[in-house]
């Protein structure tokens, strides 16, 4: 029954899951479904590409992250910081379908809606801290080209003032010397692999993170508002039993001169049924406003303020 246009790994997906469900355990205490880890995943394999200048650091001098990685010196993109981005753009989500709306990461971490449950949160309440897992995990991506061709050849130099930080520069005087550093950026074109896997997945969480995907590749990965590090994503497949390593991804995906991809190793190395086109991604992605009305209860749980009156 499947139409070409429907992703087969949807037809093992139910349509949501309601992750705020009890169960009652054997010491007929209830937990909530979130807290039950799960070995059920979707995982998410592609590549990303700079669609202008960024930096990926996170070193206090603000220099790019690199690492010595399957024969080269590579970039690298942490899940961690990637997850930050997709955690905001998903709030953005839900407020764009519901304005009163009011988690908010880090300040007001409701611990009761679709974001939380799925970005996970943290909650102290005197000596009962309550802590969701993310769901979502963000491998962190490597670059496919070496530093010297991922990185600009002009340096841009900087300087900055330590006013946390007081040093005699010279014997009289002179506090506070500006430090001068140069930075390199990353140029836009660098290619990165990428696997983001969902833990206990749904249909709706695919459609979720599809629409989620657009908005944070134009958000920017980048560490500085002005450098912003917008990305776009190719997806190549969607598996539920990911057999692939970071060495296969950087291998296998080839880049040539002209800047053109490749990727027939890496697509020997999925069954037919996981390999995806971008139609079948697009069919998905465009539920979502239907399965936002169809679940917006489980979705927004508590997290909804009063609707403020407007004069
Ligand atoms: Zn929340």
């Amino acid at each position: 029954m499947n139409s070409p246009n429907e992703l087969q790994i949807l037809n093992t997906l139910p349509e949501f899951k309601n992750l705020r469900e009890e169960l009652t355990l054997v010491s007929e205490k209830k937990l909530r479904k979130v807290y039950v880890q799960k070995n059920d995943y979707i995982a998410i394999i592609g590549y990303k590409r700079l669609k202008d200048f960024a930096r990926f650091t996170s070193h206090e001098d603000l220099s790019n992250d690199k690492i010595d990685y399957v024969g080269k010196t590579r970039i690298y993109l942490t899940g961690l910081k990637r997850r930050g981005v997709y955690r905001r753009a998903s709030e953005a989500i839900l407020r764009q379908y519901n304005e009163n709306y009011n988690c908010a990461t880090p300040d007001h971490q409701c611990m009761d809606c679709y974001n939380c449950f799925t970005y996970g949160g943290v909650i102290a309440v005197k000596g009962e801290t309550e802590a969701i897992k993310s769901r979502l995990k963000a491998i962190t991506a490597f670059s496919i080209q070496s530093d010297d061709e991922a990185l600009i050849d002009e340096e841009e130099f900087h300087n900055i003032v330590h006013t946390d930080f007081r040093m005699e520069q010279a014997e009289q005087g002179q506090q506070k010397k500006p430090s001068i550093y140069n930075l390199l950026l990353i140029k836009p074109g660098v290619v990165f692999p990428f696997i983001d896997i969902i833990f206990n997945p749904s249909k709706f969480d695919l459609a979720m993170y599809l629409e989620m995907l657009r908005r944070a590749d134009a958000m920017g990965y980048g560490s500085r508002s002005s450098l912003l590090g917008t990305m776009e994503t190719k997806i190549i497949a969607v598996t539920d039993n990911l057999t692939i390593s970071h060495k296969d991804l950087l291998t296998k995906i080839v880049l040539n001169e002209a800047g053109d991809i490749s990727y027939e190793g890496l697509t020997q190395q999925f069954a037919q049924g996981e390999i995806v086109t971008d139609n079948q991604l697009e069919a998905i992605r465009k539920r979502l406003p239907e399965l936002i009305d169809a679940y917006k209860t489980e979705i927004y749980g508590s997290a909804i303020s009063n609707p403020t009156t407007k004069s």
